[in-house]
């Protein structure tokens, strides 16, 4: 949390949590990766009735979202508030899914376009287009798929 505090400019925060607060933060995450690898195609809507977070006024009038509760609440406050702020930022556009089912990493899109897939270039998009490669290969020379060959 000390990474959050410092980039938000919030003091630091004393998480405690428990193994109970195991399977939300893991309902939790699940939540925000379907919501990310579903992007501008939509998903499910959910609504989280346990994150609490309080909206402040500045004097300088500008509005804050803060994370309330404790433990996997105030995480998933936290959490919730951070995504919202993103998707009003245009950063959460950029917060996608790698496309390599078996990697599944969230990263951050730096691409000028944001048309990035892999959270890897050179990892998950080297092996996607190698995949690709032998696949073209194999169908232009007619042979079978070692795939399907039976033990
Ligand atoms: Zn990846």
């Amino acid at each position: 949390m000390r990474g959050w505090a410092r980039e938000t400019g919030r003091p630091d925060v004393h998480l405690v949590l428990t193994d109970e607060d195991l399977p939300k933060l893991r309902c939790l995450r699940d939540q925000v990766r379907r919501a990310l690898a579903a992007g501008d195609r939509g998903g499910a809507a959910v609504r989280f009735t346990s994150a609490p977070v309080v909206v402040g006024l500045a004097g300088d009038g500008t509005l804050t979202v803060e994370p309330e509760g404790a433990g996997a609440r105030w995480l998933a406050s936290a959490v919730l508030a951070e995504g919202l702020l993103a998707q009003t930022s245009g950063v959460w556009r950029r917060l996608k899914i790698c496309r390599n089912p078996e990697c599944a990493a969230a990263f951050y899109d730096r691409s000028r376009n944001n048309s990035g897939v892999w959270h890897s270039v050179r990892g998950c998009g080297n092996a996607a287009h190698l995949r690709a490669c032998r696949e073209r290969r194999r169908v232009q020379d007619g042979s079978p798929d070692e795939r399907a060959v039976a033990p």
